[in-house]
């Protein structure tokens, strides 16, 4: 059943008689069910014959031959089963009962052979191969379509002159009760896709499959509407064309009637040649992996440490964490993210540090808590850091690691020289001094990287240990963002008060260690 309204039929008539496929003929009659769509090309087209020749007089059917097959056919297919369904369609066309000439594909004016020969089982295969060669995971896929935007052109040509069809039963026709090409594709080609990969294809998925195709034959269909609407095609660097298909649809929204017809005459001609596939892409979400690290060296810079295009360090606490996990993921680039930072010669202990990392187009997805695990394992076979709570977390989760990242308190353990000789009353001074507010100026040794300003911070609590003479230990908690060697050396006085102002001395920091970051994110893990 093709499930055409009466009061489309001779808009049917008009559309198959010039040179469209019969699934461009349902989009137009605006048939919303997808089982006529889904009929085997051939069949499709008898009982599209058929159909239109139930109304004698209306069209005669010999005109329409040469535009799809020769001859016209005498029986639609009836004993269609879901198993031989898009199976042998448009690649090997049907012989009509009573002759012996191989019939012509011949290709659709509006959808440029897309819902006759790329709709059908051997692109799906094509399409197939490329997903499984990919070698991603994934549990179902959407599928997008990208189409050459002169296929626009060629349906508003359409669109027109239906509506004048319409217009003589007395009838409106709007174009939005079109069927879209790439509604009407998807109908066909999903469930041929879905049965090949053996998942289903949805709206929304994390693994898309996407078709790029192209007609160059017909590009120039276009190119009257830039004489037409000049404000509409604009050259941009990234485009290589003017005509996208934005620009078109925006094109053809402001173009009056007229002024197409005059231009584009309907019917747009059949082409030679089918769309191109010019890509079949495959691409998966990001997926975001989250932890704590511990730094253990003082050789060690958060980041790759590179200045003039030359590499300062070894390595990295970035590239320790990633090396493992684009491994494992086999993504195709990361971004690192981290809640503060250290200095290359500070290390980080206690439970650590928060980190996401987003992996960027990832092919292996699904990961077991055993295997993250083990990906800790194998991270923390370096001596120079640790991870903790290596866990796969959603995009939004890792807001949490910035929030209130001002706020929070940071605790601190600093080796402490002097150069005169230390009193027990100047450690209980610093043991006695609480909720101190200090005033930085950006420090010396940023500046080339940060604007100079001026900021107030606070240090919570001091503790100190002796050491000897001329050496202590200080635990600090602070408020996040304070610079702790400024406050230990006075950055030639530019933190005020510090440690060598209020013990009247000349003071330095030999090591410093961050012991904690007050962060609830991520959640800690069971070991
Ligand atoms: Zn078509």
């Amino acid at each position: 059943m093709l499930l055409i309204e009466e009061k489309y039929r001779s808009v049917a008539q008009m559309l198959f008689s010039s040179g469209s496929c019969p699934r461009c003929v349902l989009r137009f009659c605006c048939v919303g069910s997808t089982t006529p769509y889904r009929l085997p090309y051939k069949d499709l087209v008898c009982e599209l014959r058929t159909y239109l020749a139930a109304n004698p007089g209306a069209v005669n059917l010999g005109d329409t031959t040469d535009l799809h097959w020769n001859p016209p056919c005498k029986r639609p297919k009836l004993d269609v089963t879901d198993e031989n369904q898009g199976d042998n369609e448009s690649t090997n066309f049907p012989q009509c009962e009573g002759t012996n000439e191989p019939p012509v594909p011949k290709t659709c004016n509006l959808c440029l052979g897309i819902l006759q020969h790329l709709s059908e089982a051997q692109f799906v295969k094509e399409i197939f191969q490329k997903v499984n060669s990919a070698g991603y995971e994934f549990k179902d896929f959407v599928f997008s379509v990208s189409l050459p935007a002169q296929l626009s052109v060629r349906e508003y040509s359409a669109w027109l002159q239906a509506k004048q069809e319409m217009g003589k039963q007395g009838c409106s026709f709007d174009k939005a009760d079109i069927v879209q090409l790439k509604e009407a594709y998807k109908w066909i080609i999903h469930p041929l896709i879905a049965k090949e990969l053996g998942v289903q294809a949805v709206s929304k998925s994390l693994f898309e499959v996407a078709v790029v195709f192209a007609h160059p034959e017909t590009d120039g269909d276009c190119h009257f509407l830039a004489k037409v609407c000049k404000d509409c095609f604009k050259a941009t660097k990234n485009k290589q064309s003017v005509f996208t298909r934005m620009a078109v649809v925006k094109a053809l929204d402001k173009i009056k009637e007229d002024d197409f017809h005059a231009s584009f005459s309907y019917p747009p001609q059949c082409p030679g040649t089918v769309c191109e596939v010019v890509d079949i892409q495959c691409s998966h979400a990001s997926l975001f992996v989250a932890g704590r690290y511990n730094k253990y060296s003082r050789d060690l810079p958060q980041t790759p440490w590179v200045i003039d295009g030359e590499r300062k360090m070894e390595s990295s606490v970035e590239e320790l964490i990633t090396e493992h996990l684009m491994a494992v993921f086999k993504a195709e680039s990361f971004n690192f993210s981290s809640s503060g930072r250290e200095d290359v010669d500070v290390r980080t202990l206690g439970k650590g540090r928060p980190f996401a990392i987003e992996l960027v187009n990832p092919h292996r997805v699904q990961l077991t808590v055993q295997d993250m695990k083990e990906l800790q394992q194998k991270i923390n076979s370096s001596d120079k850091i640790k991870v903790r709570d290596l866990q796969i977390v959603t995009r939004e989760a890792m807001a949490h690691m910035k929030e209130g990242e001002e706020e929070k308190t940071k605790c601190y353990s600093a080796l402490i020289w002097t150069e005169k000789v230390i009193q027990k009353e100047d450690l209980q001074l610093l043991d006695n001094t609480e909720e101190l507010k200090i005033a930085q100026k950006t420090p010396l040794r940023v500046l080339h990287r940060r604007p100079l300003a001026s900021r107030a911070r606070i240090i919570h609590t001091m503790r100190t240990e002796p050491v000897d003479e001329h050496h202590f230990r200080l635990y600090l908690k602070t408020q996040a963002g304070t610079y702790i060697k400024e406050f230990a050396h006075g950055d030639f006085g530019r933190t005020k008060p510090n440690i060598g102002s209020i013990m009247k001395t000349t003071a330095d920091i030999l090591e410093l260690d961050v012991e904690s970051v007050d962060v609830d994110w991520p959640p800690a893990l069971d070991d």
